[in-house]
């Protein structure tokens, strides 16, 4: 198959991976860039990080300029334009008027905040955090001193809270669940992490629930919880997760089920298109399951993996992955390998109330994640003890000889 063009459908880290990695491999064809936001491919995690931050913005989260894409790439950029829909056995793209064929296409169409449906969606001073704008807004927000209300104690959610408070403003993070966190690290972990935010002053309400989100002149002014606490809010972030952005393959054929159903080598089963990014839903065979992970590292090794595979696939490859993510809070990070879901765990690091502590995760009998609050120096060590399926007992014991090396 001689692949004349490469389309690519989303055009942030996934998306900008890929054409970089065709490019990298001597691709010669022509590669569209598609993305629904005007913006040139720009890193997320900076959002819910240094942008919220008081002081001068940092200068650009650009990932790469204009002349870098256009002229060093080759690519051409369709930007500010959603594509609509993909007709598989045309091999065409549908972007506003425009058809544009493919030989092969990678879909990065990553995901979208989830969103708290009803007339408080339409208030000003309610926002998601997902793109370049929100972030400004929010940022906007926090400028101007907003009493700051955080609607779910995920990562990002919880990021918001760090933000607000190290600007010395009042934030309540508002969780349904008895601790943030849990389904990511367990409710022991979530509630030790939620100990990091009471210390820094961040009100935490754990098992609460939203009422309504009242407004006054088209403002946000409160957020009521069903238990009767009535919390004013100038600013309130809603941060209970994401929708793949799938709706746009509605009717083509590609598999959708939570994300772009596709196998290890990331193809989705309809010719020459894959799939890469927080919008893949795919076979990680490491674990043996399908799965999607919202994570920057997996998001651009996806990228380039699936930009390769499309372009040739004599030569394809599996792409499998321990997956990792980051978190900073306040002054501590936190670095988490691996895959929920677990079955007891192991402080083999520090304790759980300080500032610092290495837990391992249990999965049957092998190690199936750690996490760490400031262990820089262990984190990417138990990633690969997971990488080679290690037990959890001999990761233990691992743990073990390192402490008494000491
Ligand atoms: C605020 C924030 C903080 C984060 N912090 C961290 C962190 O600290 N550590 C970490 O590991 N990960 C973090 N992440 C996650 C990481 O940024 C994502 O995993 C990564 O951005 C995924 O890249 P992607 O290219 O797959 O998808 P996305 O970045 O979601 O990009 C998809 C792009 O496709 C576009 N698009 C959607 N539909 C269409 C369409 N129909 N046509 C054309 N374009 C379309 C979207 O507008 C978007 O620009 C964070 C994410 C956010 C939002």
């Amino acid at each position: 198959m001689t692949v004349e063009r490469l389309i690519v459908v989303g055009a942030s880290l996934a998306g900008l991976r890929a054409a970089e990695a065709a490019r990298g491999a001597g691709y010669g064809g022509a590669i569209a860039l598609i993305g629904e936001e005007p913006h040139l491919p720009y890193g997320r995690p900076p959002l819910s990080k240094r942008i919220l931050e008081a002081g001068p913005l940092p200068e650009s989260t650009r990932l790469r300029a204009y002349e870098t894409l256009t002229e060093d790439l080759n690519v051409e950029l369709v930007l500010g334009a959603a594509a609509t829909g993909i007709d598989t056995n045309r091999k065409t793209v549908t972007v506003g008027e425009r058809s544009i064929d493919y030989s092969a296409a990678v879909i990065a169409t990553g995901a979208a905040a989830r969103r708290i449906p009803g007339p408080a969606e339409t208030l000003s001073g309610v926002h998601v955090l997902r793109t370049h704008d929100d972030a400004h807004a929010v940022r906007a927000a926090l400028d101007a001193n907003a009493r700051t209300v955080v609607i779910g104690g995920g990562f990002i959610g919880s990021e918001v809270a760090c933000a607000a408070r190290k600007r010395g403003l009042p934030v309540t993070v508002v969780e349904a669940r008895t601790a943030p966190l849990t389904r990511s690290v367990g409710p022991d972990l979530g509630a030790a992490l939620t100990r990091i935010h009471r210390a820094h002053g961040t009100q935490v309400s754990c098992g609460a629930e939203v009422a309504a989100i009242e407004g006054e002149r088209g403002t946000v002014a409160r957020v009521c919880l069903t238990d009767g606490t009535v919390l004013g809010a100038d600013l309130v972030v809603v941060g209970i997760g994401t929708v793949p952005a799938t709706d746009w393959l509605a009717g083509s054929g590609v598999g959708v089920d939570d994300g772009v159903v596709c196998d290890e080598f990331l193809a989705t089963g309809a010719e020459g298109v894959y799939a890469a990014g927080d919008v893949a839903n795919w076979h990680n065979s490491l674990f043996g399951r399908r799965m999607r992970v919202e994570h920057w590292s997996s998001a651009a090794e996806q990228g380039a993996r699936a930009a390769l595979n499309a372009i040739d696939p004599a030569t394809a490859q599996p792409y499998s992955t321990v997956p990792y993510f980051w978190s900073d809070w306040y002054e501590h990070r936190i670095q988490f390998v691996g895959v929920p879901g677990h079955q007891g765990y192991e402080v083999v690091s520090g304790a759980l109330d300080s500032d610092h502590f290495v837990v391992l995760y249990r999965d049957g009998d092998l190690l199936g994640a750690a996490l760490t609050l400031n262990g820089q120096r262990h984190i990417m060590k138990y990633r690969n003890l997971i990488n080679r399926r290690v037990s959890f007992d001999e990761a233990c014991a691992y743990a073990r000889a390192r402490a008494a090396s000491k």
